[in-house]
């Protein structure tokens, strides 16, 4: 399930420690180490896959969950109401470094759109 020199996996694995504000069975939720705003956390499945661009119908239910879980945490913290910003870069146009699938939620501050 985990990808050989996978700095996420790691993390998952707590071979890198991580700031966890949440976890499941499914994913965890963590800070993000340079963040773009004053909420900024990186939600990742455990199970790895590289990105977007490689999810397969079997992670229907782990992207679905991912976002429905997301907006729990946006609600629980108290910033939904204000609003928040959900990203997944994806590969290279999409700015994408990690190569595990990973969705940020930021907040805290306007976001503007189209995003740089
Ligand atoms: P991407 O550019 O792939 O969409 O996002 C990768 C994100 O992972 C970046 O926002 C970066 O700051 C974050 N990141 C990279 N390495 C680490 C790490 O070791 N720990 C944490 N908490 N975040 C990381
Ligand atoms: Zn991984």
């Amino acid at each position: 399930m985990s990808e050989q020199g996978c700095i996420f996996c790691k993390i998952a694995a707590g071979e890198i420690p991580a700031e966890r504000v949440y976890e499941d069975d499914v994913c965890i939720a963590f800070n993000d180490i340079t963040p773009q705003a004053p909420t900024h956390l990186l939600l990742i499945p455990r199970e790895h896959f590289d990105s977007l661009d490689k999810a397969e119908a079997g992670h229907k239910a782990t992207l679905g969950h991912m976002m429905l879980t997301a907006a729990n945490i946006a609600r629980d913290k108290g910033f939904a109401d204000d609003g928040y910003r959900i990203v997944i870069n994806t590969n290279s146009d999409g700015g994408q470094t990690v190569f595990h699938l990973h969705v940020h939620l930021l907040a805290g501050r306007p976001f503007v759109f189209p995003p740089g």
